[in-house]
């Protein structure tokens, strides 16, 4: 109990540091807010998108839009609902216009989504479309290749089944990519039925170092100033 509030304080500290961010210049001029991702911070499941589009980046909570609804939609025909999985995506800012997220925008929120990983331990990671995918798999194999078919990675830390699905917003315009995306759906519960993949051994630790010692008194402890679990969307 005391290890999974100790994740969830980490996971809302790593959102007080994304919230801020001004590592994409044009992206923190543009965005409303930094949409960090939303939902059960102890899920086993859990999706990860391209970027907010502008319901998201106005709500601050990812796919509340068309895209969102079918998402919810397809949740539920599984028997499940968005207090049971974590939603986040590969940029937490919207890319102004709906354009294309850059390398270097990826690149930079990387660290935001792998720390996500670490500190949720899902045991299957659906990734919606092809930035998503590319991203966590490494590869520039396309998603019309890879839908449906899960594969064991190690994405930072964590050992998880990936699973790339189109992504929802495909869908909405494609009546036969609803069909296959329905259908890669339905074999999610098979597949959060299987045992956890086994974990990579945890890097060795460095010595430690002796601190040196305070020469002068020692700062009272800072105020916590982290978000709400409200705030951040979290179950
Ligand atoms: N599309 C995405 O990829 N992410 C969102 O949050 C919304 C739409």
């Amino acid at each position: 109990m005391a290890i999974k509030q100790a994740r969830r304080e980490e996971l809302k500290a790593v959102y007080a540091q994304a919230r801020s961010c001004q590592r994409c210049p044009e992206l923190a001029r543009t965005r409303t807010q930094v949409v960090f991702g939303a939902g059960n911070a102890d899920a086993d499941l859990m999706f990860v998108g391209e970027a907010p589009g502008a319901r998201e980046d106005e709500q601050g909570i990812p796919f509340v839009g068309a895209a969102g609804k079918l998402l919810d939609e397809l949740l539920a025909e599984v028997g499940l609902a968005r207090a049971d999985v974590f939603i986040g995506n590969v940029l937490r800012c919207r890319p102004p216009g709906n354009r294309d997220p850059l390398p270097a925008e990826i690149e930079n929120c990387s660290e935001y989504l792998l720390r996500t990983v670490e500190l949720i331990e899902p045991r299957v990671i659906c990734t919606l479309g092809n930035f998503a995918t590319k991203l966590l798999r490494a590869d520039p194999t396309g998603i019309s290749r890879l839908h449906g078919q899960a594969e064991i990675r190690v994405i930072g830390t964590r050992a998880v089944r990936l699973y790339p699905l189109f992504h929802p917003a495909a869908a909405l315009y494609t009546r036969s990519l609803l069909e296959t995306l329905r259908a890669d759906f339905a074999r999610l519960p098979g597949l959060l039925a299987l045992a956890l993949p086994e974990q990579p051994q945890p890097a060795e630790e460095a010595p430690a170092v002796p601190e040196p010692q305070a020469a002068t008194e020692p700062e009272p402890p800072a105020q916590e100033v982290g978000p709400r679990e409200g705030q951040m969307g979290l179950f």
